[in-house]
């Protein structure tokens, strides 16, 4: 088998749509900017992975590993206070520019980005640094008109007029807003949340007291949080609406970095399982920390588009608790009656935060892309390409899909006992149209792991050939070994084990 060249974003979003993965939504009417459907394949794909993230967090973790985690499932709209106080009303912005030509919208620190990137490539690693340091003051400074300037003493020119006639960089905050109340006067403005951490960090207490937990301990969430990005593009990688996976861990002042170091390397392990190779993630540490961080760090994977975040760890120190305990006049404390070196309580504080949080979707796109294989198998005059998403069989849409070989004398009955005998554990899919070549080739595209044959010597024996999706490789089994022969392959257990 050979690898075929590089696959294209185009590639991707083609077979994701084509494949019933992720369609635009309201395709219609033309769709929607950077929002995105998930198809019937798309939809167990993108489960699988939001269970097994669930699962490494909710059952991995216990006293014994350090400190349970223990989930939550907070609503979308939060009052809108939540919002002062995390920052997001105040400072969660992006700086953004427009070319009077094409009338085109940009972020102005991705152009700035974009440039020290070509400075990278073009081996001018110090002047992109330099480059990058200098936005990196502007921006702190929130000095606008030295952007601007910045922009255009670089020779930035918007890709499309080709031009460098900018606007002015304003700041455009990235979250939506709504009423809630049903007359106008007594409504109130809302925002629809731009991450779940806060619905974690307002129920702090009612899960600590609730399920007397002790620190060190986390809770974790999966839901959807919404982000009226400025430039939306790359797919599923950047969507105004988007889910997230998020964990905050609780612990004592002081301890927060061997926590931090423990779930990057956690975390890191977590996407290897999931079938992403070590040679294509990295760590991407942040130098320019945010207002509540005190070490951050991005894990990034190579996407066709480039190395790109899926998922951030936080060290966020008492600054979510404290500034939700100023804003409240709740007091966000924990009593920690463990003793000290002197033998004393360490008494009440408010717990430092170490955070990872990984969109769903970006993860389901790094996956997919891992797994979208073009290759040439066969030899000589039997050579021909085939597609295969070479996705982890846990996470496949189907784990098997059974086929009677011809659609008479009793193969499509003992098909059925199969089907029968199976689907109460593993997603199974059956199909009796066409040739059975044509069968596996489009179980290839969606990533089953194993087909199943039925034949006439299988009503003679009771034994089937189970065809495998990457060796292509076919053996015969007693259908009494087919679960335990599936079984395990396709387990979630196969990847918790890794983590
Ligand atoms: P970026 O710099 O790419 O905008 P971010 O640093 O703002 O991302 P965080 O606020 O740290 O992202 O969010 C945590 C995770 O949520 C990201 O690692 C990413 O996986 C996911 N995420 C954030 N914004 C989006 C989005 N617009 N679409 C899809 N996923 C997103």
């Amino acid at each position: 088998m050979s690898q075929a060249p590089a696959t294209s974003l185009q590639d991707i979003v083609s077979h994701a749509k084509e494949y019933g993965f992720v369609f635009p939504s309201s395709e219609i009417y033309d769709g929607l900017q950077a929002v995105y459907d998930y198809g019937q394949n798309g939809v167990e794909l993108k489960n699988n992975l939001k269970n097994i993230w669930w699962k490494a967090m909710t059952q991995l973790n216990d006293n014994r590993s350090g400190g349970p985690i223990v989930g939550i499932d907070a609503a979308i709209f939060m009052h809108p206070l939540t919002w002062k106080a995390s920052g997001h009303i105040d400072g969660f912005n992006d700086p953004m520019i427009d070319n009077k030509d094409s009338k085109k919208r940009y972020r102005a620190d991705q152009l700035l980005e974009g440039k020290a990137e070509q400075y990278a490539a073009e081996g001018k690693a110090e002047k992109a640094q330099e480059l990058l340091n200098e936005m990196g003051r502007l921006l702190g400074n929130n000095e606008l008109e030295a952007v601007r300037e910045l922009i255009i003493a670089e020779g930035i020119k918007c890709p499309i007029s080709g031009t460098t006639n900018w606007t002015e960089v304003r700041q455009f905050n990235l979250m939506f807003s709504t009423q809630v109340g049903s007359v106008a006067e007594d409504s109130t403005v809302i925002y629809l949340r731009p991450e779940t951490a806060q619905g974690i960090f307002v129920n702090f207490l009612n899960v600590q007291k609730s399920g007397r937990m002790k620190i060190p301990f986390g809770i974790a969430q999966i839901g959807k949080a919404f982000r009226n990005e400025i430039v939306a593009r790359q797919f599923t990688f950047r969507m105004r609406e988007f889910e997230q996976m998020e964990m905050q861990f609780f612990v004592r002042p002081g301890t927060e970095m061997e926590w931090y170091e423990k779930w990057r390397d956690t975390r890191l392990k977590f996407h290897q399982a999931v079938g992403l190779p070590a040679e294509k993630l990295k760590f991407h540490i942040h130098e320019k920390l945010a207002h509540y961080a005190n070490a951050a760090v991005d894990i990034e994977y190579q996407f066709p588009f480039g190395f790109r975040e899926i998922e951030g760890i936080h060290s966020r120190t008492d600054f979510d608790l404290k500034s939700h305990q100023e804003l409240s006049k709740k007091k966000q404390q924990y009593f920690d009656n463990d003793l000290d070196e002197n033998g004393k309580p360490f008494g009440n504080y408010i717990p430092y935060v170490v955070e990872t949080s990984v969109g769903a979707d970006r993860l389901f796109l790094a996956v997919f892309c891992q797994a979208f294989t073009k290759e040439t198998v066969g030899e000589g005059d039997s050579q021909k390409e085939r597609t295969v998403l070479k996705l982890h069989p846990a996470l496949a849409p189907f784990k098997a899909a059974i086929f009677p070989l011809v659609k008479k004398d009793g193969l499509p009955e003992k098909a059925e006992e199969i089907v029968k005998a199976l689907r109460g554990e593993f997603r199974v899919f059956y199909e009796e149209r066409d040739a059975i070549g044509k069968r596996y080739t489009r179980q290839d595209l969606i990533g089953t792991p194993f087909c199943i044959a039925v034949d006439y010597q299988t009503l003679e024996d009771n034994t089937v050939t189970i065809r495998h999706r990457d060796s292509m490789e076919q053996e015969r089994v007693h259908i009494s070994e087919l679960k335990a022969k599936i079984g395990y392959a396709v387990s979630e257990q196969r990847i918790l084990e890794l983590i």
